[in-house]
């Protein structure tokens, strides 16, 4: 779910803002996907077998666990235990279209993905693990990855319009990431029936704002009110207008509806912000901060210094960017924090609950992004 880092969404999305134009390209029907994002460097990857490679030859293995490592230029593909390289080559391609294609690394379990998995070396002795996958099955993957189990259908197909709009504004050049700093993609491992027909019965639909498709910001949890992209963002000539922020109750029975309390070592706040406290100076109607001093005077935005906490003390934190600051007697920094996520656009469990309570998926998008609506679009239809 949507609790950690979302400085590069924020990036991608202001270089649109600050393009003043909509790239609306039209999508291609595969798109391509850098797996293990949150586990760099991957410096072997076990491959499942049955698995079929497509390059650099033609070559079925049979089951078994296998080991993918690189050796200076090259990649080597073995069975797990054996010193004899069945492929060695500077690129592999296997081929998932199928039975998909097992892999894991050593931080992550097996996962299996569909479409192909190339796998090519990468400076610094890494590996890259990229998957070109089918738009559709993208899609699928995304919204089984985002929600969790037995949540309502309104809600699933709310997610899977959000992510074929962000996709309508995704070049084709662009290689995605598969980790929550965009939207976490587990590859078809979590997929779901009610997931694959809630993506088929919104199939080529689009929140769009003006006859463009929206920028796409959802969090987990808001806890009582999203804020407006202006706010958190800090970016009031490149925020769309329908980012604003609404009233949620309805997020209540989420597990980060409650409050947070975290302590962070006087020694570790004293390195990651300098001698003294930081200060909150200003909050939006949400109860987000808007800005924050640090010890040396220096003035962060409430989400530039929610960015840097997390990025120096832990995600754990403050899982929310509602938080506030306190200390303790021994000059612990206090952090309270609730809800998950930035708290722009749609609120993950609020939707999740409009959809319990009768909403539709249109409905929901239309709350949490007033003045948009849902459009059919000719781009996506040929895909
Ligand atoms: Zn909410």
């Amino acid at each position: 779910m949507k609790c950690k880092t979302y400085l590069l969404i924020a990036i991608f999305n202001f270089l649109f803002f600050a393009m003043g134009q909509i790239v609306f390209a039209a999508t291609p029907d595969k798109v391509k996907v850098d797996l293990f994002e949150a586990h760099q460097p991957v410096k072997q990857v076990f491959l499942y077998g049955p698995a079929r490679i497509k390059m650099p030859m033609q070559r079925t293995l049979p089951p078994g666990k296998y080991l993918l490592t690189e050796k200076g230029s090259q990649l080597e593909l073995a069975k797990q235990g054996s010193l004899q390289p069945i492929v060695v080559a500077p690129r592999i391609v296997l081929d998932g279209q199928t039975l998909g294609v097992a892999l894991g690394i050593d931080s992550v379990d097996k996962r299996t993905y569909p479409g192909d998995v190339e796998m090519s070396v990468l400076p610094k002795q890494s590996i890259r693990v990229r998957n070109v996958v089918a738009v559709k099955d993208y899609v699928i993957g995304v919204v089984s990855s985002e929600t969790p189990a037995n949540w309502p259908v309104e809600a699933l197909k709310a997610q899977a319009v959000l992510t074929q709009t962000r996709l309508a504004r995704h070049l084709p050049s662009m290689v995605l990431g598969d980790s929550t700093q965009r939207e976490l993609y587990l590859g078809s491992s979590n997929n779901r029936k009610e997931v694959r027909e809630a993506v088929h019965s919104v199939w080529g639909q689009l929140l769009m704002h003006e006859n463009r498709p929206v920028a796409v910001y959802y969090h987990s949890t808001c806890a009582g009110g999203t804020s407006s992209g202006e706010v958190v963002f800090s970016n009031k000539s490149a925020v769309p207008p329908y980012l604003k922020a609404v009233n949620c109750d309805y997020c209540v029975r989420s597990p980060f509806s409650k409050l947070t309390v975290r302590r962070i070592s006087k020694d570790a706040a004293t390195k990651a912000f300098g001698e003294g406290l930081p200060a909150i100076l200003d909050y939006d109607d949400a109860g987000r901060p808007i800005k924050v001093r640090l010890p040396d005077g220096r003035i962060l935005s409430g989400y530039q210094f929610w960015i840097l906490l997390g990025q120096s003390a832990g995600w754990d934190k403050a899982p929310g960017m509602k938080y506030k600051l306190g200390t303790l007697p021994n000059g612990d920094l206090q952090v309270f924090s609730t809800g998950a996520g930035h708290g722009v656009g749609l609120c993950q469990w609020g939707s999740a609950e409009l959809a319990h309570q009768g909403k539709t998926y249109k409905d929901i998008l239309q709350y949490y992004f007033p003045g948009t609506n849902v459009q059919e679009s000719r781009s996506v239809a040929m895909w």
